[in-house]
């Protein structure tokens, strides 16, 4: 059951808030837990693992159990078998559950800022600020939609949606689809709109689609075992190649189920898209499958970022003193944006953290007035 919003503390500064209760927060919280330390993590959700069960319906995880697992905590069930996304986020409450990590449902982070003093301040709308010794930012590998500035040149009658609020078939016009994008959500959800409508999917760059088995074992059990998502080649906020080996349909499955394969959309007019061979379709809903934007400005700490924006680290560890990350793609290896990955980098990063377990506590007061 969702939980109700919980008042937050008021009498002291906290040592360690954690911002984000995924996967990546919750496994900075075991290795907290484990330190003894005085922390809390925070959630704007009333649930944990609610970004699971935000995305679409029909999402299967593409890494198997094993893999899935948190510290402390292996995930049941087939170990090979790949689990339903609500199957992961109910693992996640049980997790936190298991290890009694001190989550705060309900509370937005509007806003982390650094106090003259050194103290982080999070501002959270109709609640007092919070003020902390150290903030872990673990909001979200990938919070939020990209959305290109063509989404304008549409009818209004076109339906867009995008796969942070495409739940299922259902909740599309009838009509014919287009799907822009052709990662992994992008082709899950034309195979399942093939089903119940015509379907376009505009492609983008080549990928590589590895079997999901080899030799009797799941591909990422292989490239786990050969350390692949364990190589470090940190080079701050440059894209990388990603080596998914993935359940996905690929092109072939999808044109057998009828989707209409196309290259690059390159613009919008109305109800008509046009693709880069030239070739245009008349459609009634677009999904948007462009990838993910990160929106940093709420973390109001200009030294913690570079110009354009983009965080500052050396594997999770913030040039700003008591600045943290988890779950940022990338940030210590290629597995730092998937499950398999947090476990590593949240105990690195709570180690880097100089936590006040023993000794004394600043007598500055924890909540400013808001
Ligand atoms: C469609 C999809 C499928 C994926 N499938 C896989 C997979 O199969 N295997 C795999 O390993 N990885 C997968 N990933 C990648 C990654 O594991 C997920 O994105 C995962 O959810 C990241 O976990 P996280 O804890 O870092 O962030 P999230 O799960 O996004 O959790 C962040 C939390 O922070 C909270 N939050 C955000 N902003 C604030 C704020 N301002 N104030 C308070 N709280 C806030 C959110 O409510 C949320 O609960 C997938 C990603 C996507 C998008």
């Amino acid at each position: 059951m969702p939980k109700p919003v919980e008042a937050l503390p008021r009498s002291k500064v906290i040592d360690v808030v954690v911002i984000g209760a995924g996967q990546s927060g919750l496994a900075a919280g075991y290795y907290l837990k484990h330190a003894g330390a005085d922390f809390l993590i925070v959630d704007r959700e009333r649930r944990v693992g609610q970004m699971w069960r935000n995305r679409y319906d029909s999402l299967i995880l593409i890494t198997p159990r094993e893999l899935n697992g948190l510290p402390g905590m292996p995930m049941p069930g087939d170990p090979a078998g790949r689990p339903a996304a609500s199957e992961f986020a109910d693992y996640l409450e049980t997790y936190a559950k298991t290890f009694d990590l001190p989550v705060k449902y309900g509370v937005r982070v509007d806003r982390v800022t650094q106090t003259a003093d050194g103290f982080y301040t999070l501002v959270i709308p109709n609640n007092p600020i919070i003020r902390a010794r150290n903030v872990i930012l673990a909001f979200g590998t990938y919070p939020g939609a990209a959305l290109p500035p063509m989404r304008k040149d549409f009818s209004p009658k076109v339906a867009q949606f995008h796969t942070y609020n495409y739940a299922n078939p259902k909740n599309v016009p009838s009509g014919p689809v287009l799907v822009a994008g052709d990662g992994a959500a992008g082709r899950e959800i034309a195979a399942e709109l093939a089903a119940t409508h015509e379907v376009f999917i505009a492609s983008g760059r080549p990928r590589v689609v590895l079997p999901e088995r080899f030799l009797g074992k799941t591909m990422w059990w292989w490239l786990e075992k050969f350390g692949i998502y364990k190589v470090r080649k940190f080079k701050p906020n440059r894209p990388r190649i990603d080596f998914i080996p993935t359940s996905v349909p690929e092109k072939e499955a999808l044109v057998d189920l009828g989707v209409k394969w196309k290259p690059r959309l390159i613009s919008a007019s109305g109800n008509i898209v046009t693709f880069s061979d030239g070739s245009q379709a008349t459609i009634r809903s677009v999904v948007w499958a462009l990838g993910h934007l990160l929106d940093t400005r709420w973390i109001d700490i200009p030294a913690a970022k570079d110009p354009a924006g983009h965080f500052l680290m050396d594997q999770g560890v913030s040039p700003v003193p008591g600045l943290f990350f988890v779950g940022r793609p990338h940030q210590a290896s290629a597995s730092s944006g998937l499950i398999m990955g947090v476990g590593r980098d949240a105990e690195h990063v709570v180690g880097k953290i100089p936590l006040h377990i023993a000794s004394g506590r600043e007598t500055a007061p924890a909540v400013l007035a808001s």
